[in-house]
């Protein structure tokens, strides 16, 4: 055994058919081949955690699972949407009738980018959408940006519109804001529309200019794992956005546009601003940690450029911390996935995503896969927890159109 599930694998009903099946039960379902077939991934984030609503740096990597589109144009300006992985029929829209939150369900993140495009002035009529994925949802791996992103690749080919990705993400951030109602920033996005093989992405989320850093972690004798707790705790959505109104109060304190505007260097300064009665303490350790997550993001950068990828461990260890004590959004299995891998000697572990559940990262040497999954698994078991899923997590392509089989 080197981890508990094979890179694409993944629990029922979210198991790999590929692309000739998904042509095939297209036909089925729609009486129509597909003109195309698009897939765009889900994503791990290295580093640069709840920073990207702070106009600041990220770094994901896409993951090997990954949301399947097949599309094909409709006449009469209906979307139709079926998922493979969500039991029910059919779900059908009048795409000149698409208004913010007016569809309840999975079906919400489809209609809300034909509905993105549209707000944007773009010509998108009707369409026939058959998805199937790998990507865990709710796991913190950006199942819901997998499926937002492979539905605008599909609409800009099928339509024509010739947007490049970073727009694309951008409709896809916006159907989730302000369509289905979450309020996310742009890293699941675009880690989902730009990422590369065998790289990271180092992003600045405030103009999206970004760049590819080489992370071949096989040729460095190391591995990249995913924990995934399968847990999920409900007050996720409200801390989240409790979260980011003490980023915005925190910035507003200290008179900047953005988190992002406070270097490392003057931090100890904004703290000591921050020290006012007025100012609730909380809203220090938050910008305490944006502050320090950026400069994370940059250590981690020039530690890469420099190959020296083992020596980042430390660094996510210390994101962990930050993320557990300062943001307050770990919870006990992902604090246990954390101090159970550096405990068997991992180089370095964090939580990734929004927290409060979902998955954490796990940097090891390769020969060491083994014996560290081997010691999470035991201590969730001693714990009473659900056994997490490990699996590996390959730097993998971004969203893209695949030839079309069938
Ligand atoms: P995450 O993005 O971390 O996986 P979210 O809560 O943001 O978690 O998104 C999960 C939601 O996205 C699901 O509840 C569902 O509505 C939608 N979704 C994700 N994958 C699929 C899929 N394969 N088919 C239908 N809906 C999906
Ligand atoms: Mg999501």
């Amino acid at each position: 055994m080197t981890t508990n599930q094979a890179p694409h694998e993944s629990t029922e009903p979210h198991s790999p058919t590929g692309p000739a099946h998904a042509v095939a039960r297209h036909r089925e379902l729609f009486g129509t081949p597909p003109e195309g077939v698009w897939s765009a991934p889900g994503r791990a984030n290295l580093i640069g955690e709840h920073t990207d609503y702070n106009d600041g740096f990220v770094m994901p990597l896409a993951l090997p699972h990954a949301t399947t589109v097949t599309g094909s144009r409709r006449a009469d300006g209906l979307l139709r949407v079926h998922s493979r992985d969500i039991p029910g029929p059919t779900v059908e829209f009048v795409v000149d009738e698409l208004a913010p939150r007016s569809a309840e369900g999975w079906a919400a993140y489809p209609a809300g980018v034909a509905w993105a495009l549209r707000e944007a002035g773009h010509a998108i009529g009707g369409a026939d959408l058959y998805l199937e994925s790998t990507v865990p949802t709710g796991a913190g791996l950006s199942s819901s940006a997998a499926l937002e992103v492979s539905t605008a690749l599909a609409l800009n080919d099928l339509y024509e519109l010739g947007l490049p990705p970073e727009v694309l993400a951008r409709h896809a951030q916006r159907a989730e804001n302000d369509f289905v109602g979450i309020p996310c920033g742009i890293l699941d996005q675009m880690a989902s529309a730009c990422c590369t093989a065998e790289h990271v992405l180092h992003l600045d989320t405030r103009d999206l200019s970004r760049r590819q850093v080489p992370f071949d972690m096989a040729a460095e004798g190391l591995r990249l794992l995913v924990v995934d707790t399968q847990v999920k705790h409900a007050l996720a959505d409200g801390a989240y956005a409790e979260r980011r109104a003490e980023c915005e109060a925190g910035a507003a304190a200290l008179d900047v546009p953005a988190l992002r505007d406070i270097a490392h260097d003057q931090l100890d300064a904004a703290l000591a601003r921050l020290a006012d009665p007025a100012v609730p303490p909380a809203v220090r350790r938050r910008v305490r940690h944006v502050v320090t997550e950026n400069h994370r993001v940059e250590r981690i950068v020039a530690l890469l450029d420099a190959g020296r990828a083992r020596e980042i461990g430390p660094v996510l260890t210390e994101g962990h911390a930050s993320l557990r004590d300062d943001f307050e959004v770990s919870c006990p299995e992902l604090d246990l996935a954390v101090s159970a891998a550096t405990a068997a000697g991992a180089l370095g572990a964090r939580m990734t995503g929004g927290g409060f559940g979902g998955s954490a990262i796990v940097l090891v040497e390769a020969d060491a896969t083994d014996t560290t999954t081997k010691a999470v698994l035991a201590a969730f078991a001693e714990r009473g927890h659900v056994p997490p899923r490990v699996f590996e997590a390959i730097p993998s392509a971004g969203a893209r159109r695949l030839p079309l089989a069938g």
